[in-house]
């Protein structure tokens, strides 16, 4: 069984979630599929959930005139993206209260977005994704088309039989 606080040592996963929760859950495990690579299954799971990782939160810059995160995206900024941000937003409550605010910024698409800490929304949005991970129990369905799956390093795992 799964736990959501995995997410505060790995806050990357959750851009893994809300893009596929089987690509998440396979990536819980320490299952990668790099270069033909076999995959490992076990001691990066292990490795990963026992150590302390001193370097979770990877935010693209601080502006600390102003107390703000700052993320870069290259194209839209999609809900993954907003989510993960306000994750590190939230973690970043652990080391510095003055940070309360990040925007996300698209390159291509010249669009801005604010978060503000705390938004209800959002934490009502974490909360349901913690409790989905928490009752995941075993590993979720592949996605219905090949096509949705992107460039996504578990393909051969998933699609080749
Ligand atoms: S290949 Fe597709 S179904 Fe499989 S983990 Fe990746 S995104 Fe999910």
């Amino acid at each position: 069984m799964l736990n959501h606080e995995i997410l505060f040592k790995r806050p990357h996963l959750l851009e893994a979630f809300l893009f596929c929760e089987r690509e998440f859950f396979l990536e819980t495990m320490g299952v990668y599929n790099q270069d033909n690579t076999p995959m490992r299954i076990g001691d990066n799971y292990h490795e990963k959930r026992t150590k302390p990782h001193s370097y979770a939160i990877k935010v693209d810059k601080i502006n600390w005139e102003r107390n703000e995160l700052i993320e870069i995206k290259k194209r839209t900024i999609g809900e993954g993206a907003i989510m993960q941000t306000y994750l590190y937003l939230k973690m970043m409550q652990n080391y510095s209260s003055k940070i309360k605010r990040a925007v996300i910024t698209s390159v291509e698409k010249h669009q801005k977005i604010m978060l503000i800490y705390p938004d209800s929304d959002l934490e009502k949005k974490l909360t349901i994704i913690f409790d989905k991970i928490n009752h995941m129990e075993k590993i979720p369905a592949r996605k219905e088309k090949k096509g949705l799956c992107g460039k996504c390093s578990l393909f051969d795992y998933c699609w080749v039989d």
